[in-house]
């Protein structure tokens, strides 16, 4: 029992009764933590308006038989162009269901914090595509949750796939194919394997081996976005097994990603 200070951000606000509410906040140090704010959402309350969805910010909580309640509030950002802008609020809801969904099986936060931090900054930047950020950090997300692609080699004959054939990619084993054998298992297995370019190959490599801090630092054609934007669609979910795709609005309006669709 006592009083603790953590850094963390805020990846959910659940509403209790009527004026309380329970917000999951990402931490460096402790996973995510369910944190009870009570009588937040009075008007009055004055850690209302820090507490917002992606709050980033050092939290003082009460800790009591391993329940936590908040004490008090210091804004680090506040991500204020991130909050204003659907779009990008959009992606870093995405990013975050899929922490909230697969952290807590996962020891050790201290990189899903940091990616996490890493993607809402350049969301609240601005300066990159938002669904290029929101792409490249899922990928590295499944990266650090133990569900990396087999990208060095064919499955079948493990011959190394260079970057100047034609590839291939198998969802169901999350693993590239040489041509040759790309093409028979395209022929038996219609819905899980695709052809992938070579910039998304080269693309998906260097995320794969990239450190963390580098997951925002390559730039892509509008090609290869809607690309990474369909391969991540279902590669997420053939690994997770849900399909998350909080852009499905933006879709009615021509925004990617378009629904995958055979090579
Ligand atoms: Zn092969």
């Amino acid at each position: 029992m006592g009083h603790i200070k953590v850094r963390g951000i805020i990846l959910r606000l659940v509403n209790f009764k009527d004026y309380d509410r329970y917000l999951s906040i990402l931490t460096q140090d402790f996973g995510v933590l369910s944190v009870f704010a009570k009588g937040i959402r009075r008007s009055t309350n004055r850690l209302g308006s820090r507490c917002q969805l992606f709050s980033f910010a050092d939290f003082e909580l009460f800790e009591s038989k391993g329940r936590y309640s908040i004490d008090g509030v210091e804004t680090v950002s506040s991500f204020s162009k991130l909050q204003g802008d659907l779009l990008r609020l959009s992606a870093a809801s995405q990013l975050a269901e899929i922490i909230l969904d697969n952290a807590n099986e996962q020891q050790g936060s201290d990189q899903l914090y940091a990616l996490f931090v890493r993607a809402c900054y350049e969301l609240d930047l601005g300066r990159k595509d938002p669904f290029l950020i929101t792409w490249a950090a899922e990928m590295k997300l499944m990266n650090l949750l133990g569900f990396q692609p087999q990208l060095a080699e064919c499955r079948s004959c493990e011959s190394p796939i260079e970057e100047d054939g034609e590839v291939y990619f198998d969802y169901h084993n999350a693993a590239v194919y040489c041509r040759r054998h790309g093409l028979v298992k395209f022929e038996e297995f219609r819905s899980n394997t695709a052809k992938i370019s070579l910039a998304l190959l080269r693309a998906l490599r260097f995320l794969a081996d990239c450190p963390l801090e580098r997951s925002f630092s390559f730039d892509a054609a509008p090609e290869l976005i809607e690309e990474l934007g369909m391969f991540t669609l279902r590669f997420v979910e053939a690994r997770l097994d849900k399909r998350y795709d909080k852009f499905s609005f933006f879709r009615d309006f021509g925004l990617p990603p378009k629904e995958p669709s055979a090579p």
